[in-house]
C-alpha cells in the first residue's frame, strides 16, 4: 500500500509539473499573440423576442493560433487573467467591436441602430481609467455610446460593491448600456442588485438548458425574470438551443435571447450572410 501510496504521488508531481510547464508555455504563447495581434472576434446575434429581429451581437474573443488553429476563450482567458494580459486584450477587443459595429450601422439599417455588447473582465473592470478608456474608444471609432452594451459578471462588481457602484455610475454617465452577465451563477447579493445602476440581466445559460421538462428551473427562470422586470430591468437568456425554450421564455415575457437556436458565434464574413437574409424568428 505504502509503495502504491508513493507511485501515486509521483504520478500526481509529474502531473502537476506537466501542467505547469503547459502553463508556461501558454503563457509565452499568449504574450506573444498580443505583440502579434493573433485575436480575432466572432459575433453571435441577439434576437428581440417580441419582434423575432437580430436587435445587436456580442463579440467573442478567438486567438488564431499559429499552430493550433482557432483556439477558444475557455481556454485562454483564465490564464490571460492570471497574468494581467487580459487588459491589453480586452481593449484590443473593445476598440476592434466598436469599429466593427460602426461600420455594420452604416451597412444594415433597421428600426432602430444595432448594438454590440461587449465582456469585461473584473481586471478590466477595475481598471482605475476605465471610463475615459471606453470614452476614448467611442471617439476613436465613431460609434455612439448608446449603441455599446458592457456585460460585466456578478462576481466582478459584488468583489467590492461599493467602488462598482461608482464605476458603473460613470459608465452610464457616458450613455453606454451595463448588463449583469451569467445571473444566477455567481453569489449574487439580491439585496444589492437595486443599488446596481444597470438596465439588463443576461440569465445563464445553465438554467435556460434546464427549463425544458423540469418545472423547478422553469419557476427559477421565471422568478429571475419576475424579479428583473420588478426593478425595471430587460432580461436576456442565454443559450437558447430549442423552439420550446423560445416558446417558453416567450410566454415569460423576456426580452431577449441569444443561443445556437438562433445562431452560433459567428466570423465577420458569416455574419454578413446572415445579415442580408433578414432572418425572422
Ligand atoms: P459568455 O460571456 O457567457 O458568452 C457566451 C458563451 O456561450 C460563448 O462561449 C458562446 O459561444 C456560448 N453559447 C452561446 N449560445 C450557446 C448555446 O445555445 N449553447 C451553448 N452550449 N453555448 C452557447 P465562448 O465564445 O466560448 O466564450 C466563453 C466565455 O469566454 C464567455 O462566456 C466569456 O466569459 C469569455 N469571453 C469571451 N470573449 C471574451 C472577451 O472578449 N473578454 C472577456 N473578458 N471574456 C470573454
Ligand atoms: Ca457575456
Ligand atoms: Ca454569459
Ligand atoms: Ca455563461
Amino acid at each position: 500500500a505504502k509503495a502504491l501510496g508513493r507511485e501515486r504521488h509521483e504520478v500526481f508531481n509529474i502531473a502537476m509539473h506537466t501542467r505547469a510547464v503547459a502553463l508556461l508555455h501558454l503563457e509565452t504563447d499568449l504574450r506573444q499573440a498580443v505583440n502579434r495581434q493573433e485575436f480575432r472576434l466572432h459575433y453571435q446575434p441577439i434576437v428581440s423576442l417580441s419582434t423575432g429581429q437580430i436587435t445587436g451581437f456580442e463579440a467573442l474573443v478567438r486567438w488564431q493560433h499559429p499552430e493550433r488553429g482557432l483556439v477558444s476563450p475557455g481556454e485562454f482567458i483564465p490564464v490571460a487573467e492570471e497574468t494581467g494580459l487580459i487588459v491589453p486584450i480586452g481593449w484590443w477587443v473593445l476598440q476592434e467591436a466598436c469599429r466593427q459595429m460602426r461600420q455594420w450601422q452604416g451597412k444594415f439599417l433597421g428600426n432602430s441602430p444595432l448594438t454590440i455588447s461587449v465582456n469585461l473582465s473584473s481586471k478590466q473592470f477595475t481598471q482605475p481609467n476605465l471610463a475615459l478608456a471606453v470614452h476614448q474608444i467611442l471617439q476613436d471609432t465613431g460609434l455612439d455610446a448608446g449603441s455599446l452594451r458592457l456585460e460585466i459578471t456578478e462576481s466582478a462588481v459584488m468583489e467590492n460593491a461599493e467602488s462598482a457602484i461608482s464605476t458603473l455610475l460613470q459608465l452610464k454617465k457616458l450613455g453606454v448600456q451595463l448588463y449583469i452577465d451569467d445571473f444566477g451563477t455567481g453569489y449574487s447579493s439580491l439585496s444589492y442588485l437595486h443599488r446596481f445602476p444597470i438596465d439588463t440581466l443576461k440569465i445563464d445559460r445553465s438554467f435556460v438548458s434546464r427549463m425544458s421538462g423540469d418545472s423547478e428551473n422553469l419557476e427559477i427562470v421565471s422568478t429571475i425574470v419576475t424579479l428583473a422586470h420588478n426593478l425595471g430591468l430587460d432580461v436576456i437568456a442565454e443559450g437558447v438551443e430549442t423552439s420550446e425554450q423560445l416558446a417558453q421564455l416567450r410566454a415569460l415575457k423576456c426580452e431577449y435571447g441569444q443561443g445556437y437556436f438562433f445562431s452560433r458565434p459567428l466570423d465577420v464574413k458569416a455574419i454578413e450572410v446572415l445579415m442580408a437574409r433578414e432572418c425572422q424568428w
